[in-house]
């Protein structure tokens, strides 16, 4: 599909991958990034946009994103979630595999990439199951699920309990050259708790899950990938003692890469006070000094990757009580203004560093096209105004579902325009 050549007029150029910070233009053209200089003449037929006082960057990309398609619906679908994504400035996400059924065959990965192109918004690359129905029981066929365009594995919503299947998806995934995600949760610690085990679950009388379930597992994963040699990626991690085994690993060589995600470096556990169904997710919001850990980790580079871990659910589903409540809140619209918000304004990271982490950092750890403005790269970009204040408003989500603990919260930060392999697809209304 051909489109006509964008030119993007007067932008601070932030791409940490080729270290530009500039004001500059950029020229996009069939579908691809064709260079950036300080002035460009607009080839014959180009859209030209002036983006002065706007931020260009590489479109950001979430590793972590649960789409709820096939079997939840009225939740999120491909196409809801993808649109979700390009309002929050996310040009690519990565589908978690815990839908019903599981994606653990190479039908069901084909059927989230077509669903995704089909949606024609963000890039959607599908994960695969680490194990067969997500049972934690035998090994997914990783060979094929890879072949048909899974991108990682992933038990995600679950631990992989079992220590042998762990070390085998490794060796497997290091032979395909993908990552294992995995969701670091040692269930016989964790209990069946809904909240971080400590002054505020006892105060609430919530069974609390300790952070120690996270690090026993951390460590597991890091000896196993030591031993293994493949990579493992650990999502959402929540704990100071989980950021410093990692930053150990790393310091010796493991291959591995860690998240940090928004509300993890944002609350802390008195956000349920008042059974808050909202602030309740898993690894569940610790105390004050797990989540300074956590923005320590996303300044020094130990958790590299910023991702949302969004997770759509119904408003009835979480009207019930606290214990019996779902897990999860949603990320992709407010993961860019929280980071601005709580990271950058308040001099923990620059926006420079924001990038790396939001787009450079997680397309590498995945291996996804993007997270570049290299000439010749596709053309992602996200363009966001750093200053722009605006308050959470949860009805105007694109989203399916409306499970955050930010609304009515002031942010600074916020997408203007997003643009995937070259074309428009979401512009704020009234940017411009
Ligand atoms: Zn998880």
């Amino acid at each position: 599909m051909s489109t006509r050549p964008i030119l993007l007029r007067g932008a601070r150029i932030i791409d940490p991958s080729q270290e530009l910070d500039d004001i500059r233009d950029l020229l996009l053209a069939d579908g691809a990034i064709v260079g950036t200089a300080r002035e460009i003449a607009p080839p014959e037929g180009a859209e030209i946009r002036d983006v002065q006082g706007l931020v260009v960057c590489p479109g950001l990309v979430d590793v972590h994103v649960h789409l709820r398609e096939p079997g939840g619906e009225h939740k999120e679908t491909i196409a809801t979630g993808a649109i979700s994504a390009v309002a929050g400035g996310f040009t690519s996400i990565c589908a978690m595999p815990n839908t019903n059924p599981p994606i653990d065959n190479p039908a069901a990965v084909g059927f989230v990439l077509a669903a995704g192109i089909r949606a024609g918004t963000a890039r959607v690359y599908p994960v695969g199951t680490i194990s067969v129905g997500m049972k934690g029981e035998r090994l997914s066929e990783v060979g094929e699920l890879v072949e048909a365009g899974a991108v990682a594995i992933t038990d995600d919503g679950r631990p992989v309990s079992d220590d042998g299947l762990m070390r085998l998806a490794l060796e497997y995934a290091r032979t395909f050259d993908i990552p294992v995600a995995s969701h670091c949760e040692v269930l016989s610690l964790a209990r069946g708790g809904s909240m971080n085990e400590g002054v505020v679950s006892s105060r609430l009388g919530l069974a609390g899950i300790p952070g120690i379930a996270e690090d026993v597992m951390v460590a597991r994963d890091l000896i196993l990938a030591e031993y293994t040699g493949g990579r493992i990626h650990i999502q959402h991690v929540s704990t100071r003692r989980a950021v410093e085994l990692i930053r150990e690993a790393k310091a010796r060589g493991v291959r591995v890469t860690a998240e940090g995600s928004p509300h993890h470096f944002t609350l802390t556990d008195e956000a349920v006070d008042g059974y808050n169904t909202n602030a309740k997710m898993n690894p569940p919001l610790r105390s004050a000094d797990d989540r300074d850990a956590i923005r320590e980790g996303v300044a020094d580079g130990t958790l590299d990757t910023i991702a949302t871990d969004h997770a759509p659910h119904h408003y009835d589903e979480k009207e019930q009580a606290f214990a019996d409540a779902p897990f999860g809140i949603v990320g992709l619209e407010t993961a860019l203004g929280l980071t601005i918000t709580e990271l950058v304004e308040k001099k923990v990271i620059t926006l420079n560093t924001l990038v790396e982490r939001m787009s450079c950092a997680p397309a590498r750890a995945f291996r996804l096209p993007g997270g570049t403005l290299r000439d010749g790269a596709p053309a992602d970009v996200t363009i966001f105004d750093p200053t722009a204040s605006w308050t959470v408003d949860p009805r105007r989500f694109h989203s399916r579902s409306r499970n955050t603990p930010f609304a009515g919260m002031t942010l600074r930060g916020q997408p203007a325009l997003t643009i995937v392999g070259g074309r428009v697809v979401w512009e704020r209304e009234g940017s411009q």
